[in-house]
């Protein structure tokens, strides 16, 4: 069953026999018992070889649904999927961590009710509920551990919460984590092995897939890409340090930046967005740049620079095969992505650049969902098999 939710689409038996090595008797038999407890079922027929078509097997809508929220430090996310990780229902809006957890969970359950509702049921069919959130989250526990951005969650039992809620497993961690997991299951970095996506957005952070697992590290901070030490004279950093690339590189770095650009004239574009009384946001910044002024394209370049420099560092330790870039800030568009190409090209050694290309998300705003759905929806097929 693990392999049908891997395969993201209706698999025959003979493919089964194939992957698992397994002999067509037992495998026959696990089908049986699957489709007879409910969890899979006959979706259709595989194209013809000549002989006679055999059927294919996928996970029905019946088994159950996933509830997959991605929170993030300024938006929230949530949908109802398939155990087999299809998105039925979805919704996305504004939201502020800084709020804090009580007011922040009361928004995903209204949410959650909304969608069930929109999908003429209730909550007895939730089987999981998989979080994705903007904090470091200890991984034996599911807490959020002195979260920067994130006031007031400090060791918050957000899975207590949503298990009272629901009577669900939930399944906790941080976003980076579960975007990786969303877009090595189902985007760009489906069938790759070794894969770093990296989040550019209010903070910036990475997901580790190694030998096609998340890597996650005994206490779940791998990929803390943001707070690597770029420059030991840099701004303070929400974590307490100094000169983080997160302090230097993230969207509230850019706009301040950008704000410097509009105060001092040199940015015409910026200057009006600001005189207007908007605040600047890395969309604008992108605009700005996208009409040629030539501040946006600086303030764009540098956080592309030393997003590029620092993921140079990693790719000469772990050689992945391939990077993609995702959140917020990488919807400025192609200089961003550019200039982080370039910059990554630059710095590590040629063997390990050779093949490795660098790209945009490609499930874009839903890759948290997506990974929150696949985070749990492993989860309940572990303890099934
Ligand atoms: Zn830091």
């Amino acid at each position: 069953m693990a392999h049908v939710h891997a395969e993201a689409k209706p698999v025959s038996r003979a493919q089964l026999t194939a992957a698992l090595k397994a002999t067509r008797g037992k495998i026959s038999a696990e089908v049986a018992g699957l489709i007879e407890a409910g969890f899979l079922a006959e979706e259709g027929l595989a194209e013809s070889d000549g002989g006679r078509r055999s059927s294919l097997l996928g996970i029905p809508r019946s088994a159950g649904l996933i509830v997959a929220v991605d929170l993030g430090a300024t938006s929230v996310d949530v949908a109802l999927t398939t155990l087999g990780s299809e998105i039925l229902a979805y919704r996305g809006e504004p939201a502020d961590v800084r709020f804090g957890p009580e007011p922040v969970l009361e928004r995903v359950k209204a949410l959650v009710a909304e969608l069930l509702e929109e999908q003429g049921t209730g909550r007895e069919e939730i089987l999981a509920v998989g979080l994705g959130l903007p904090g470091p989250v200890e991984q034996t526990t599911g807490l959020l551990t002195v979260p920067p951005i994130m006031p007031g969650w400090d060791r918050f039992p957000i899975r207590e919460v949503l298990l009272r809620e629901y009577a669900a497993p939930v399944f906790v961690d941080n976003d980076v984590n579960v975007m990786a997991l969303g877009e090595h299951w189902g985007g760009v970095g489906r069938g790759v092995e070794d894969m770093i996506f990296v989040k550019i957005g209010t903070g910036i952070g990475s997901g580790i897939i190694i030998g096609g697992r998340l890597h996650r590290g005994p206490q779940g901070c791998a990929g803390d890409l943001g707070h690597v030490m770029v420059d030991p004279d840099g701004p303070t950093c929400t974590c307490g340090n100094r000169g983080c690339l997160e302090a230097m590189a993230a969207a509230p770095a850019m706009v301040a930046r950008a704000e410097r650009c509009a105060r001092d004239g040199r940015s015409e574009v910026l200057a009006r967005i600001v005189g207007e009384g908007g605040e600047l946001s890395a969309r604008d910044i992108g605009e700005a740049a996208r009409r040629g002024d030539a501040c946006a394209l600086d303030v764009i370049r540098r956080t592309g620079g030393l997003v590029g420099q620092t993921l140079a560092s990693v790719v000469s330790v772990l050689n992945p095969s391939l990077i993609v870039i995702g959140g917020g800030v990488s919807h400025i568009g192609n200089a961003l992505l550019a200039e982080i190409r370039s910059s990554v090209y630059r710095r590590s050694l040629p063997l390990a650049t050779r093949n490795l290309p660098v790209v945009m998300s490609e499930l874009d705003d839903i890759a948290g969902v997506v990974g929150a759905s696949v985070m749990a929806a492993e989860g309940v097929i572990a303890v099934r098999n």
